[in-house]
């Protein structure tokens, strides 16, 4: 395999941000699900996330959390996508605990959990208006009651998800919705265990002291993999922004001028690409592609480096103000956001090294 390009994964500092959310969790007595679905469940990094003090790893797929399960890491492991009633008995069987919005779902998981001789516990997912799953809070009393009789499922509690789908923000208001929530199911005779929220934009609510009591799980993925808040484009600047750098190296250098020539139709992914023109400029085309890494996520850290644009194999970038030299052959090195990182460790292309220090 090339060695470029190469996604450079330090789990000292995946361990350090786990640290640091555990503890700040500890002490509003919440516990953290380390989330691994933008890394396929990588084992090194569910480890590095263990080394922080976090115990259950939470995934959206079941593959990945085999994955997990394969390597022998001692945590529990959460799905965190309702099931699809086609890989219920996958589900009963990998997943310790599963995230869930649908009677008959539910129905085939407790079926599969009982052929198997097990029970498999669930929370209840209640869209607390990101709108993306989740039983609406009214009917939730409803699906508590039709699960009395199911014998291989145990519900124990209730969860929720701001800042994905609809970029709600969580608030003291949306989060004390699902801690009534869990004391009306109490009420009714359901133990309510756990009260789980996420993902790492609910972190806010523990930095300023207003989560509401009873809530007592959150789910943190991008906090720990890149330090940042996604619903307020915001560094956390209490843990560590640089756990990933992507390493790709320059296959041509030649000074250019600025805009294309010829008549402009659509680029290969169906835009109309649009240059402003600054003369002639220093090129450098990387080989790293679409198939690699959102190149829309791709910040340069060597000064005055700016990306143009990429298509599928390729990435050109100004390098006309560089601070250092670039020729061909060298290698620039880049950090990501979240979709860019998803896409690098989702892709077969980039060659992946662990740094333990
Ligand atoms: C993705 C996801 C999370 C983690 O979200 P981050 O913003 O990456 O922390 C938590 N819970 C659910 C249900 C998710 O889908």
């Amino acid at each position: 395999m090339s060695l470029y390009p190469l996604l450079e994964i330090n789990l000292a500092t995946l361990a350090e941000n786990s640290r640091r959310i555990v503890r700040l969790c500890a002490e509003c007595s919440v516990q953290v699900v380390g989330i691994t679905k933008c890394v396929l469940g990588n084992a090194a990094i569910a480890a590095a996330f263990r080394d922080g003090g976090i115990r259950i790893i939470g995934d959206a797929r079941v593959e990945n959390l085999k994955r997990i399960r394969r390597s022998g890491l001692d945590v529990s492991t959460m799905l965190i996508r309702p099931a699809m009633i086609s890989e219920v008995a996958s589900v009963a069987r990998v997943a310790d605990v599963s995230l869930n919005t649908e009677v008959e779902t539910l129905r085939a998981l407790s079926r599969a959990a009982a052929e198997q001789s097990s029970v498999h516990r669930v929370l209840l997912m209640v869209d607390v208006g990101d709108r993306r799953e989740g039983i609406l809070p009214q009917d939730l009393p409803c699906v508590l009651r039709s699960t009395r009789d199911m014998r291989g499922i145990e519900v124990a509690g209730i969860a929720a998800n701001v800042g994905c789908f609809g970029g709600i923000l969580p608030t003291n208001a949306n989060h004390r919705l699902l801690a009534d929530l869990a004391l009306q199911c109490r009420h009714i005779g359901f133990g309510m265990e756990t009260v789980s929220t996420g993902g790492t934009a609910t972190l806010e609510l523990l930095e300023n002291r207003s989560l509401p009591k009873g809530i007592n799980q959150v789910r943190v993925g991008e906090g720990i993999l890149l330090g940042r808040n996604p619903v307020r484009n915001r560094t956390l600047e209490w843990l560590q922004q640089d756990a990933f750098r992507l390493k790709a190296e320059i296959v041509e250098i030649k000074a250019k001028p600025s805009l294309p020539e010829g008549e402009i139709g659509h680029d290969a992914f169906g835009k109309a690409p649009k240059f402003k023109d600054r003369g002639r400029r220093k090129r450098a085309v990387l080989a790293i592609g679409r198939q690699d890494v959102d190149t829309e996520g791709l910040v340069p850290l060597a000064p005055g480096i700016e990306i143009l644009g990429g298509s599928s194999d390729q990435v050109v970038a100004d390098v006309t103000d560089s601070s250092c030299a670039v020729a061909v052959g060298d290698v620039l090195e880049f950090s990501l956001n979240y979709p860019a990182l998803l896409r690098a460790m989702t892709s077969p292309f980039v060659r992946k090294r662990y740094v333990r220090r």
